[in-house]
């Protein structure tokens, strides 16, 4: 938007442009991304405006900004109107007749999408039978790992996750495509299970659980997703280890999406190795439990 434009530290604000519907900075540039010259600006638009003004404006767009519009097809129409605010989420709150708390009632607004509770455990209800929630929630904190790779799951979990196809929603024009294949649109199921490449990786991993962990074992979406909360209780130190493994996994999965990397199963394995002797001279509890388990079960040693 224009309004991110800065000329002298302050943002800018010309009626003019507002009424004449030159609203984004879309408007100012041409096919090849490159910004309109003064002649073009006037042929286009049909506004009188100085040769001045026209300068202290473009000069004012963030160079930032601009650079998302390289090489990209920003044909965009010639006028923007702008939505009437009484008719957007907030402005029905705040012009309502309504009395009440509107500051709560806008922050629920914002929290709705992203991290509201109820919303996310109704939305995976509907889904999956009987999760328990509870221990879904503790899963990750049953592990010595960093918060980013808590987060991954988290943010799967929270329909917050990055994925190309989420990120339409703030630049319309990005390559919605999966990093890994190519070929379809990347959402978050087929990013993290659906794509050819994630398939193999969980193929392998199956097989290297099935070979060194537990032999009755078989992977399914909704176990990538809140990792296994029901299993009897004999095989738990097994499904503490592929939890484990689940969770590092997902953020495998991420970590080859943003360094555009093929998720290789025997890379996955080296990262592993290497987490696990990275805590095994920890003595913080759960370290000492996972390395116990992982004597136990004789892998990664
Ligand atoms: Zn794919």
């Amino acid at each position: 938007m224009l309004r991110n434009s800065l000329f002298k530290n302050k943002s800018l604000f010309l009626e003019t442009w507002v009424q004449n519907g030159i609203l984004l900075v879309a408007q100012l540039v041409n096919k090849e991304g490159q910004l309109l010259t003064y002649n073009d600006f006037i042929a286009l638009y049909n506004f009188p405006i100085s040769v001045q003004e026209f300068s202290v404006v473009l000069g004012a767009i963030p160079s930032g900004t601009l650079m998302l519009y390289k090489n990209t097809d920003s044909s965009i129409s010639t006028s923007v109107t702008l939505p009437d605010p009484a008719e957007s989420p907030i402005g029905r709150i705040c012009f309502s007749q309504e009395l009440g708390n509107s500051n709560k009632r806008i922050r629920s607004l914002f929290q709705e999408d992203v991290v509201s509770l109820p919303y996310v455990i109704s939305y995976w209800n509907r889904y999956v039978p009987d999760i328990k929630w509870k221990t879904v929630w503790m899963i990750p904190h049953k592990y010595l790992i960093v918060n980013k790779v808590k987060d991954v799951s988290f943010k799967i979990l929270h329909k917050c996750y990055p994925a190309s196809h989420y990120m339409v929603k703030f630049k319309r024009d990005i390559n919605t495509n999966c990093t890994f294949c190519g070929d379809h649109p990347e959402t978050v199921t087929h990013l993290f299970w659906y794509c050819s490449f994630t398939q193999r990786f969980w193929k392998e991993f199956s097989r290297f659980v099935i070979v060194h962990i537990l032999r009755e074992f078989s992977l399914r979406w909704e176990n990538v997703l809140f990792c296994f909360f029901k299993f009897p209780k004999k095989n738990d130190k097994c499904f503490f280890m592929i939890n484990l493994l689940i969770l590092l996994a997902k953020f495998f999965i991420h970590k080859c999406k943003f360094t555009n990397k093929t998720p290789f199963f025997c890379h996955f394995f080296k990262d592993v190795e290497m987490y696990i002797q990275s805590i095994s001279d920890s003595t913080n509890k759960k370290a000492l439990k996972t390395i116990y388990i992982c004597e136990f079960l004789r892998v990664f040693f």
